[in-house]
Order: structure tokens, then C-alpha cells, then sequence
């Protein structure tokens, strides 16, 4: 490392080190939840067999569903791999608890790219196509604008609550956020059910969105919620009866969770979970030390590096094209796996500009291990989220300041 790279990781260690220890203090109350939950569900080595054909009574999956749901203080809970990735769990949420001729709200404005097409796409299959209505309360000075969520609320069967930014110019929702939230809505319409996306939310604090007032939390496994380890996956946990609805839309409608054997994996799947407290502390204090780091050559940052944190992203605006590339490409070249590949700007399915990934991971598209990824346009704004170890971020990190030091 050249000298003045290495002052400038002293003084960004230095400024961190008590954000660190608070970080540190909230992992160790969640792994405390999380060992309790295993031994109290008497985890054992045969939960891990799998199974074939219909997959009924496979007790490892069904055993899994009660663990996540006791972690989050859920009524009940589908973990599994059969919930493909995390657009996939809120598209089963959505078609689980939306009916013909009901409306939909969304809390935060425009929800996240891959969800547009779920929610208004043309030919596809759409909520839109089903006679599902949609409204979206626009955003008032970048937070939930609580008044007109009131309004629309009035008149909401299911109003979504995402807590993570997406690549909207917004902070994410701190979990007192989204219970401020939670209790304008009801307070409109009581019967209104609540749905938190709660991609990149996961363990950053001690309490889920469950405990403030959301109906259900969905979110993905190859995030926060699998600890790195999950190989694929999502989840649906909250309202037992919200959560059967779930069920039957995420296989057929009577078989529910019954249905759907687990080839192999499971291990993974409870492994990651057993993990995810500790990775998204490590990817926590990756995103403080990046947003100290760039903040002191002068980026903007956000959140900054001492501001509360609702999630595990930071964006941070490059601010040019070419930068934002070599940027990234730092960001891969100093990862475990295709260090040597370079990422380029592609038409990504479900967003609507071209989007950079920097992904050097063990999983497919993991966004829970140290990545980086950007749409192609103006203010050239990079998200960084994940890492599993600080010391792995850092190099990595170091490497993408040289390029905007230069
Ligand atoms: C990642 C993400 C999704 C979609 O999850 P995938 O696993 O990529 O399908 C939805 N909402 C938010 C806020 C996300 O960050």
C-alpha cells in the first residue's frame, strides 16, 4: 500500500473505530436471538437431507420456515429456495395477498426497477393485468410523505413499504422509520396489510419491521437474510394467515406449503442464517469505512459514515462516466472470484438504462458479498453493499480511491 493511501486508512480507522463498537454491540444481541432460535427449534444434522418428488414432510424445510419466523418474531415464515430471489418472494406476496379489483400503494414512491414490470407490465402478467389497481405517494423533501400516505391509505388493500433505497435519491428506512409508517396506515385503514421489502434491511438492527407494525417482511437470501452461504433463495414471514396466502400462490393453490422438495442445500440455507448477523456486521462496517473513506476524498456519500443506517448500501457519487467504470472494475479486480474479468455496462433485465456490476463472489449476483453496482447516468452514482470481511473490503476499497484520487 503507498504511504499515502496507508494515512488515509489510519485516519478513516481512527474516525470509525466507535460507530465499529456500536455496530459490534447490535451483532451480538441478533446472534444471541439467532443461537437461541436454533436450539429452541433442536436443530439436528438430519434437518439437512433434502428431499425428492413432492417433497412432503420434508421436515428440514418445514423446520427452517419455524426458525426464520422465531429470528423475526413472526407468526410464521416460508425460507426457502423455492422463493427464487427476492423479486420473486414479493412478486408470491403480492399475488398472495392482492385480489381482483383491490389497490395497491407504495409507501416510497417508485419501488425497486425489477418490481415495475411485477406491478404494471404489459404482457407479462402483471397485478396490472389482473385488475389490481396502483398508486405510488410520491416522496416530500426525500422521506415518506406520511400525509398523502394517509390519503391514499384510505383506500389501500396493501400498501408496500421499501425500506432500502434501490437507486432512488433517498436514505433507507431506519426500522423507527418504517413504524412511524406502519402506524399512519393502520391509522387510516386498519385493515390495510402492510408488506415491508425488507432487501438489505435484514440484522442491520435488533428488531424487524414485524415488531413496529408491518403485516410482512419479504426479502432474498442472496442478501443479508443468507449470510453469504445461502446459495439462493428469498423469504415471506409475518401474519400467520397472510403468510399461508403466500404459500398457495408460491406453489398451488390448495397444496400450499406442502408442496416442493428440496433437492440439496438445505444446510446452506440454515448455515447462512446462523452467519447473517456476523456478515452483515462485517458488511456494515464495510459501508461506514467506504463512506468515511470517500467522504474524506471529498465524494458525497450517503448515508454518511456516522449517520444511522437503515440498511447495508452506500451510495456514492462518482460523478463521470469513465471514472465510474474504473471504479468499479477496482472494486472487481480486487474481489476472490473473475478477479481478472472486467465489468461492463449491460441491458440487465428489469431496469431501464444500462447498469454496471462489479461481483466478484462465490454466488451468482450475491449482493450480501462485496459488490458494487451502478446505472449508467448522471450523477454516475455507485452502490456499494456487502463484504464479508473488512479486511477483504478495505483492499478492495483502497484500490477503487486510487482511481479517484488520480
Ligand atoms: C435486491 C432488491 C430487490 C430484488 O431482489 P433480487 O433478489 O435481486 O430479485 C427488491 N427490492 C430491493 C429494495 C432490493 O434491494
Amino acid at each position: 500500500m503507498d504511504e499515502k493511501l496507508k494515512q488515509l486508512d489510519g485516519e478513516v480507522m481512527r474516525l470509525c473505530e466507535p460507530i465499529f463498537k456500536e455496530i459490534e454491540a447490535v451483532a451480538d444481541r441478533n446472534r444471541e436471538r439467532v443461537l437461541d432460535a436454533f436450539i429452541e427449534n433442536r436443530v439436528g444434522a438430519a434437518m439437512f437431507a433434502g428431499s425428492t418428488g413432492y417433497g412432503y414432510g420434508d421436515s428440514g424445510r418445514d423446520a427452517l420456515d419455524r426458525l426464520f419466523a422465531d429470528i423475526v418474531l413472526a407468526e410464521d415464515a416460508l425460507c426457502r429456495a423455492q422463493l427464487l430471489s427476492g423479486t420473486h418472494a414479493l412478486t408470491v406476496a403480492l399475488f398472495g395477498v392482492l385480489r381482483p379489483n383491490d389497490t395497491l400503494v407504495s409507501a416510497m414512491a417508485e419501488p425497486y426497477d425489477t418490481l415495475k414490470g411485477v406491478i404494471g407490465g404489459e404482457g407479462v402478467g402483471s397485478l396490472a393485468e389482473f385488475g389490481v389497481g396502483y398508486k405510488e405517494c410520491p416522496l416530500r423533501d426525500g422521506r415518506c410523505d406520511l400525509n398523502g400516505l394517509f390519503e391514499l391509505a384510505k383506500t389501500a388493500s396493501a400498501v408496500l413499504v421499501q425500506r432500502s433505497r434501490g437507486y432512488a435519491e433517498r436514505q433507507a428506512l431506519t426500522v423507527e422509520d418504517i413504524g412511524e409508517i406502519c402506524a399512519f396506515i393502520k391509522g387510516a385503514n386498519p385493515r390495510a396489510v402492510i408488506i415491508v421489502d425488507n432487501c438489505y434491511g435484514e440484522f442491520v438492527e435488533e428488531r424487524e419491521p414485524l415488531s413496529v407494525g408491518a403485516d410482512l417482511i419479504v426479502g432474498s437470501l442472496i442478501k443479508n437474510a443468507g449470510g453469504a452461504v445461502a446459495p439462493c433463495g428469498g423469504y415471506i414471514a409475518g401474519k400467520a394467515n397472510l403468510v399461508e396466502l403466500c404459500a398457495n400462490r408460491m406453489t398451488a393453490p390448495g397444496t400450499g406449503r406442502e408442496l416442493g422438495c428440496v433437492l440439496s442445500g438445505l444446510r446452506e440455507l440454515y448455515e447462512g442464517l446462523y452467519f447473517a448477523p456476523s456478515v452483515v456486521e462485517q458488511a456494515l462496517k464495510t459501508a461506514v469505512y467506504a463512506a468515511c473513506l470517500f467522504e474524506r476524498l471529498s465524494l458525497a456519500v450517503s448515508p454518511r459514515y456516522g449517520e444511522k443506517r437503515g440498511d447495508i448500501v452506500t451510495a456514492i457519487t462518482i460523478g463521470d462516466e469513465k471514472r465510474l467504470i474504473d471504479f468499479c472494475g477496482a472494486i472487481q479486480q480486487n474481489s476472490p472470484v473473475d478477479s481478472f474479468a472486467a465489468p461492463e455496462p449491460w441491458d440487465m433485465p428489469g431496469y431501464d438504462c444500462k447498469v454496471i456490476m462489479a461481483a466478484g463472489g462465490f454466488t451468482n449476483g450475491s449482493s450480501i458479498e462485496l459488490s458494487c453496482d451502478a446505472p449508467l447516468r448522471a450523477p454516475y452514482t455507485a452502490y456499494l453493499q456487502g463484504g464479508v470481511h473488512l479486511t477483504y473490503s478495505k483492499r478492495a476499497l483502497l484500490a477503487a480511491a486510487k482511481v479517484v484520487i488520480k
